[in-house]
């Protein structure tokens, strides 16, 4: 396996492995986005149906009024009992306030909580206001205000003479505490909100409780026309004053008091994102783990590359002279020989023997015979150097160069290059010459390389008996001409 397939796939597996982590974690992403809208469109309901519900009693008491001031007896029976057929006991109720009627000029007439109320005029007040100038209005829910240094809500409604004409305005409110109590039963992650908002976008109740806000549009940006189109739904905010990111949620926008439930997103993604923390470390361990892998395996293989290369080196190099071995040589002959039947080019082979070496051992000794062999293998190599030549030693003072590609002429030529190199570099040294058989041949397919072996050792011969230190160039054929 070569490094670079194992890189790849080492590559491909962490991808592959972070490919399949972060698809789970959008997953489990989508899933907490998905669990914290269900929730708190739960909380969102849950609460909204609580103060509609609390709305839609005093509205009956309010109606309940309305239609017994209609009624002709009342003028005949004293004040005492006149509040008692008027206000039933649900205005006495904890967090409402007193229900109170008023005038056609706005004087308190009625008190649910006195029987002799006092001398007010609320002709200005919106309550009585709205009434007066929208006549069909029914239900008017007021902005949260401070009355007696509590927050409240007004509400009221028109109270109409039989001619249609405005008879009275029946009004009573909610207290802030009951927003108070509903909250404080809930258990809320401190940047969780709450808002309680009207059908045009103001703000009516909030906690974390923030009189600053209250009575504001608080739905300027996202714009209140989005949860009155939709009954229920989400959506990503900003908050005013802590600029946290949060969802909000509503669940009945139908209602006349909506309830927006904001949990931050922080909180809403805190277990998904320990989660995501944990997968990632897991990821990061296994890539390191990997890659560490991969570095070691790449290093062996390396290891062995050179290990084997070295083998190879040992395998077709000759240990004196560091050309190439007989039995590489012959490798090479028979792809080159191949390769000139291909193409039809000539191919040559100059066979080398060093010259009464036998008597030069014996007058100097085998080693410095070694450095002569070393030598002439030295010229040798520097006259055949072109990257396709071929120099092998092949065994005693026996060499050969494979020339692909040179005819007979170019390869004398490099055949007496060798021959004039190693009689020069031999000069001051007992002048060691070779002989040298040349064979040249555009070989024929049905050929053996065997034919140009046995011409370029028949032509040494002829180099031999021609009395040493010379060339000889054969022809190709086996019956071939010897050319001196
Ligand atoms: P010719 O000119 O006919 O080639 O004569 P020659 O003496 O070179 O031929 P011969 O084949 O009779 O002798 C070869 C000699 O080469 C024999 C041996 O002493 C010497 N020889 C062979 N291999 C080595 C070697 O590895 N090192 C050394 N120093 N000498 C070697
Ligand atoms: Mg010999
Ligand atoms: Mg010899």
């Amino acid at each position: 396996m070569s490094a670079r397939l194992l890189i790849i796939s080492s590559i491909v597996t962490v991808l592959g492995f972070s490919g399949v982590c972060g698809s789970i974690m959008l997953e489990m992403r989508r899933s907490a986005q998905e669990l914290a809208r269900q929730t708190q469109e739960n909380l969102a309901s849950t609460i909204g149906a609580d103060i509609n519900r609390n709305i839609e009693l005093y509205d009956l008491s309010l109606r309940a009024v309305v239609s017994s001031l209609a009624l002709p007896e009342l003028a005949q029976v004293d004040a005492k009992i006149r509040n008692l057929i008027l206000f039933d006991h649900s205005v006495s109720a904890k967090h409402f306030g007193p229900m109170q009627v008023f005038d056609p000029t706005g004087r308190l007439w009625l008190d649910s909580a006195t029987l002799t109320p006092q001398s007010v005029d609320r002709a200005g007040e919106e309550f009585f206001r709205v009434h007066v100038e929208q006549p069909d209005l029914g239900l008017y829910i007021s902005r949260p205000m401070q009355h007696r240094g509590t927050y409240s809500v007004v509400l009221s409604r028109r109270v109409s003479a039989p001619d249609g004409s405005l008879a009275g305005v029946v009004a009573g409110s909610i207290r802030f505490s009951y927003f108070k109590d509903l909250f404080n039963r809930l258990h809320l992650a401190p940047q969780d909100v709450i808002a309680v908002v009207a059908r045009d976008g103001t703000l009516m109740m909030r906690t974390p409780f923030d009189p600053g806000l209250l009575g504001t549009n608080v739905m300027t940006n996202i714009g209140i026309d989005k949860l009155l189109g939709q009954r229920r739904g989400w959506f990503s905010g900003h908050g005013k004053i802590d600029k946290i990111g949060r969802m909000y949620v509503w669940a009945d926008s139908s209602r006349p008091l909506i309830v927006l439930v904001g949990r931050s997103w922080d909180d809403v993604f805190v277990m998904w994102r320990q989660e995501a923390l944990r997968i990632g470390a897991i990821l990061l361990v296994l890539a390191v783990i990997v890659a560490g892998f991969t570095v070691f395996f790449i290093r062996e293989i390396d290891r062995r590359a050179d290990a084997e290369r070295r083998l190879e080196e040992l395998a077709t190099t000759d240990g004196l002279t560091g050309l190439t071995n007989r039995r590489k040589f012959d490798l090479v002959m028979d792809r080159e020989w191949r390769r000139a039947v291909r193409s039809a080019t000539p191919i040559s082979l100059l066979i080398i023997d060093a010259d009464h070496f036998k008597s030069f051992n014996d007058n100097f000794g085998h080693q410095a015979g070694d450095q002569v062999l070393v030598g002439i293998a030295l010229c040798i190599a520097d006259s055949a150097a072109r990257a396709a030549d071929c120099a092998a030693r092949f065994g005693g003072e026996e060499f050969a160069v494979l020339l692909p590609g040179m005819n007979a002429t170019q390869s004398q030529g490099v055949a007496e290059t060798i021959r004039r190199k190693v009689e020069l570099w031999s000069e001051g040294q007992a002048g060691v010459t070779v002989s040298i058989g040349v064979a040249s041949m555009t070989p024929a397919p049905s050929q053996h390389w065997s034919v140009l072996f046995e011409a370029a050792d028949k032509a040494l011969y002829a180099a031999k008996d021609l009395g040493r230190n010379r060339c000889v160039v054969a022809a190709s054929r086996a019956d071939l001409n010897l050319v001196a």
